[in-house]
């Protein structure tokens, strides 16, 4: 590298995004990664070297939070040796207890709610010891805030933000506010300027994509977006996050069946398997109406992959009523599952509901979802043993074994199911057909049909 430019780069700011949270904020630093490299700055590894720390919070569970709280406390150390590094704070914990973080924690010098992402080097140039931006910025979805991604195949496009739908658990409506669709025309071209980028998996973002289009002019709505962006060529998977199962239209189950290009999963959160408990959730659908329809769906595309969302020991669960979340489990066998105790969150009702359940209950139906799913995803994994699937290749795993001249290669099914297998070249990006081999717990095992 010549000197000048390394002079150059030395002279340039660095920085380092540490990231809690789910796919949304892991988006969110994507976002906040490329409105610093717009403004100069360049991405570094260690958070003790970079000259500005962002740490990107999730308040979804309060498990996060506390690991949030014990980084912040890390990181005055490192200030106190090195007082011209910055620390910004970003994301929900930032947008919920901006004030409180700014009182206990002096050694911060930026707060910024998620809807305030793109503001970040305005203000760091303030001068003031503690800036917090956490109001509501009623533009957000309209702005064009450049992302820096982690390179790859896919990309993710948010298509809007925030949430009106206030289950009684979630704190989501309180930290990203009302829910924005993006206009089409910014999603198109970003999906556009991605193909031209050479992404060819396009998953595509929101709270409840199922009510895309509410709000807006068009009259667009999800199942006519997602047309719009099969037409795109360069685009060969489309894959979206989450729906709402009382918002999964009749009209959006059969784009499943119409559009080649969009894959065949669905992330369905059911959250929990009793009425009774759905309705103090405040879900708004009937554990028969999900049923109904997954078996839909199923009718439509026999080979359609569903995972979900559970809550274990939500307040009021009782013992028969978490045995109805098991006969779900049983009855969908899910693909995957993602499963939490339920927590307290700030603002939510149910925080106040006075039949919470104990840790250690908690804890145990936690463990027997677990291990029930364990078992599905065990057996639903071997039952692919000896069928061909479609893989697109996201690169490189582990260097040649014992000197020998294939490297191991990682990518996905259509289902979202991960395969392990050897090549003698780098396949990255490419779509390639596996046999599956061998189905692990948590992946497939195959050998490449033509390299
Ligand atoms: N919008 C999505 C939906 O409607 O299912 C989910 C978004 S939320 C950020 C992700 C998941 O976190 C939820 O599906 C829920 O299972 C879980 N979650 C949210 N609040 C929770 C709480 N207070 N305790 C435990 N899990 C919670
Ligand atoms: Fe939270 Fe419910 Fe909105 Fe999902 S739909 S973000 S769980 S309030």
């Amino acid at each position: 590298m010549p000197n000048e430019l390394k002079t150059y780069l030395k002279l340039r700011p660095t920085f380092h995004i540490r990231t809690f949270g789910c796919q949304m904020n892991v988006h969110d630093s994507e976002r906040l990664a490329g409105v610093l490299e717009g403004e100069g700055y360049s991405f570094v590894t260690s958070q003790e070297s970079a000259d500005l720390v962002v740490i990107n919070t999730c308040s979804v569970r309060d498990k996060a939070d506390q690991k949030f709280f014990s980084d912040l406390g890390r990181l005055k150390k490192v200030k106190a040796l090195r007082p011209e590094m910055k620390i910004a704070v970003a994301g929900c914990i930032a947008q919920q207890q901006g004030r409180e973080i700014q009182s206990r924690f002096p050694h911060v010098d930026v707060i910024l709610g998620p809807q305030n992402i793109a503001t970040l080097p305005e203000l760091l140039a303030k001068t003031s010891s503690c800036v917090v931006a956490t109001g509501e910025n009623q533009d957000y979805h309209l702005r064009k805030v450049p992302a820096i991604r982690a390179g790859g195949h896919r990309a993710w496009v948010p298509v809007m933000y925030g949430c009106d739908n206030f289950c009684s658990y979630c704190i989501v409506p309180y930290t990203r506010g009302r829910e924005q669709s993006r206009p089409v025309k910014d999603v198109i071209d970003e999906v556009l300027s991605l193909a031209d980028q050479g992404y060819s998996e396009i998953t595509l973002l929101g709270q409840n994509v199922n009510s895309y289009g509410k709000g807006l002019s068009d009259g667009m709505d999800f199942p006519a977006l997602l047309e719009q962006i099969h037409l795109l060529e360069g685009i060969k998977r489309i894959r979206f996050v989450t729906s709402h199962p009382k918002d999964l239209s009749e009209r959006l189950m059969e784009t499943f069946r119409d559009l080649p290009k969009l894959c065949n999963h669905m992330h369905l959160p059911v959250q929990a398997g009793s009425d009774r408990v759905l309705e103090r959730m405040n879900r708004g659908y009937t554990v028969s109406e999900y049923l109904d329809k997954i078996e839909r769906l199923r009718k439509l595309v026999p080979d359609m992959a569903f995972t979900t969302d559970i809550i274990a020991g939500f307040p009021g669960e009782e013992e028969s009523d978490f045995e109805e979340t098991v006969k779900v489990v049983r009855t969908v066998e899910y693909d995957g599952i993602f499963a939490f105790k339920y927590s307290k969150r700030p603002h939510t009702k149910a925080r106040f509901f006075n039949d919470q359940v104990s840790e250690v209950e908690k804890g145990r139906r936690l463990n027997i979802i677990l291990s029930i799913q364990d078992e599905i995803s065990k057996l639903k994994n071997k039952v692919l043993v000896g069928t061909v699937q479609e893989i697109i290749v996201e690169g490189e795993g582990s260097a040649p074994k014992n000197g020998g001249s294939t490297t191991h290669q990682m990518g996905r099914t259509r289902t979202n199911k991960i395969v392990h297998f050897e090549s003698e070249n780098n396949l990255a990006g490419k779509l390639v057909q596996v046999l599956i081999a061998e189905g692990l717990q948590h992946s497939l095992k195959g050998r490449i049909l033509k390299d």
